[in-house]
């Protein structure tokens, strides 16, 4: 019996986000993207690095008076285009949050009072989703094509929309289907998605419109157990929590830690720090169950010693059963 060929997405947020002081982007961003790629190298596979935007215009903002930002955006840069001259494709990550941040001249100070779009009005929104996109496209040849909104808050679509279809952004990759969250930043609820690997939308991506303009792509899903988050609170609470990240994400409310101790939740598939010990047994189940297309997410900032390991185990694998890591803009979406 023939197997079906998946498509292999292996996306990754490109974002500083939160940098604890004394940190530096080498330690969070530069090397942990470089020691994935040099493992993507080994086997020719290619990623697509959404790429926080709002974040390379604020230190374009600041670089003239501030030599270490002027340092980091050009490291940034220089980065980014070797990924793209590497055969990489590069995405828009909109962050909103960065209209509202400010350097002090020894480190940023983050204010996430307005976290996601929606926190804007429509026309701030468009404009800032328009001034992020254009700012990331002139520093590279091929055409952005797909869109992640930051913190997966995608919801209302209507914020974005209009703007999307002028920039000629016709994917989105924002969704975890069966995800739901809210807290004093986020807010979104995936439950009531489709349940496909792809699909065509118009006004609604929660709306199945074969004629639609836009493509969603959704962060592949799968569902950890309760026990996953207990062992991460016990190990925390003995410090034993050993492969720290180089990063921080936004800390889950308590309620959201209480409902994710309590129930099993969906949650995206991802080669961040000990979630990349699931990602094998993830997609063994997704073959199983006939799967086309397989998109994980991944942030260099959480990268661990075991995000290579499995990375690398899991490029093994897929390459064994002849399955093929691509980029969007080299897919045939029917
Ligand atoms: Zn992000």
């Amino acid at each position: 019996m023939k197997q079906n060929n998946i498509n292999i997405y292996l996306t990754l947020d490109y974002e500083l986000f939160l940098l604890k002081p004394g940190n530096n982007i080498d330690f969070s961003l530069i090397n942990p993207t470089f020691d994935l790629v040099r493992i993507l190298n080994k086997y020719q596979y290619k990623a697509i690095f959404f790429v926080d935007a709002g974040y390379l215009f604020a230190l374009n903002k600041y670089k003239e008076k501030y030599a270490k930002l002027e340092n980091d955006y050009t490291k940034i840069l220089t980065q980014l285009k070797y990924l793209e001259s590497q055969g990489h494709e590069i995405g828009l990550h909109v962050h909103p949050h960065w209209e509202d941040c400010y350097y002090n001249g020894l480190e940023w100070k983050v204010n996430l009072k307005r976290f996601k779009l929606f926190d804007f009005n429509k026309e701030e929104a468009h404009s800032i989703f328009f001034k992020y996109y254009n700012f990331l496209q002139f520093h590279f040849q091929n055409k952005i094509i797909s869109y992640r909104a930051g913190g997966w808050c995608l919801e209302p679509f209507s914020m974005v929309k209009d703007a999307m279809k002028e920039a000629g952004i016709f994917i989105d990759s924002t969704v975890v289907p069966g995800a739901f969250y809210k807290s004093k930043t986020h807010s979104y609820d995936y439950r009531k998605f489709p349940q496909k690997d792809y699909w065509r939308f118009s006004e609604d991506p929660s709306m199945i419109n074969e004629d639609g303009f836009f493509i969603e792509i959704p962060c592949s899903p799968h569902k950890l157990s309760q026990f996953y988050y207990w062992e991460k609170l016990i190990n925390k609470i003995f410090h034993k929590f050993q492969h720290r990240p180089n990063g921080e994400a936004i800390k889950p409310s308590f309620f959201g830690m209480i409902k994710k101790l309590m129930f099993k939740t969906a949650d995206a598939i991802s080669i961040d720090a000990n979630k990349s010990n699931y990602l094998l047994d993830s997609f063994k189940l997704k073959e199983k169950l006939g799967h086309q297309y397989f998109c994980i997410i991944g942030h260099p900032k959480c990268f661990t010693s075991e995000t290579y390991k499995n990375i690398d185990d899991f490029i093994v694998y897929t390459i064994n059963r002849g399955h093929l890591f691509n980029t969007f803009s080299k897919s045939i979406f029917k």
